[in-house]
């Protein structure tokens, strides 16, 4: 791996642009997307999370832009200008409106929400019962394969991020997986490979080894990110990324030219 192209900054929840792109290098990569999560919705809980988090990217991307250009004059990497967008099906207009303006080098979309809550919340999930559970999970899966099936996005991030909430964790079934599967196989959006908790308590990557099977099945390349929001955290994202991409030899494709 030679680029990881999601990493975030504080134009969203992560750290400086100059730590972040700092410790691409030093984790030896040649180039470094930095994907800040972005959302144009109006639906309550994403205007909540604008005003409580400061995630302001469609207002700001622009300054990002002007920060990215004049680090990369010093940089010996290269810096892409990336989005992790919020997707819902509802809003694929607006969604369609703000990237065409916005024209980022390239997209990530993201499903962070099920029946308008954080998929992170362990509570929320928790204290639903099995067969709830279980239409969430497909809920989700329904709005990933329409993600796909919209084209909006170079990048499906973190396929199945329901299995960080331990409460969803392994109720996605194998007839998901081919669906989500067959959707990517048929559509310009690539998956993820994302570690975001792949050193922490879930312990995998996203996809899990099933999903990704069944993705190999049908031939769908990756594309890789380490989901940084510490600079710590991308060279042992990186090592660890790479020894997986070893073990399932597979070779991770940039998002720019597929
Ligand atoms: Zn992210």
């Amino acid at each position: 791996m030679d680029r990881d192209y999601h990493v975030h900054s504080s134009y969203s929840d992560g750290r400086f642009l100059f730590q972040m792109v700092r410790a691409a290098a030093d984790a030896g990569l040649d180039g470094v997307g930095i994907a800040d999560h972005c959302n144009v919705s109006d639906r309550e809980e994403m205007t909540e999370q604008k005003h409580l988090l400061g995630f302001n990217l469609d207002q700001t991307y622009e300054r990002r832009r002007q920060a990215i250009d004049r680090l990369a004059e010093e940089s010996d990497i290269d810096i892409y200008d990336g989005v992790e967008m919020d997707y819902h099906p509802d809003e694929e207009g607006a969604i369609a409106d703000f990237l065409d303006d916005a024209d980022f080098d390239y997209t990530l979309g993201a499903i962070d929400h099920v029946e308008t809550v954080n998929v992170h919340v362990e509570a929320y999930f928790g204290s639903k019962d099995e067969s709830e559970r279980e239409r969430i999970v497909d809920d989700y899966f329904d709005r990933l394969v329409a993600l796909v099936e919209s084209e909006l996005f170079d990048v499906a991030a973190h396929p199945d991020v329901i299995e960080r909430n331990p409460a969803l964790r392994g109720l996605a079934t194998d007839d998901h997986y081919e669906r989500a599967a067959a959707a990517f196989a048929d559509s310009r959006t690539l998956p993820e490979l994302n570690a975001g908790r792949a050193l922490a308590e879930y312990g995998e990557f996203h996809p899990t080894p099933d999903f990704l099977n069944a993705l190999a099945d049908r031939d769908v390349p990756v594309v890789v990110g380490t989901d940084a929001h510490k600079p710590g955290e991308v060279g042992e994202r990186v090592r660890h990324l790479e020894r997986y991409l070893d073990k399932r030899n597979l070779q991770p494709v940039d998002p720019m030219v597929e």
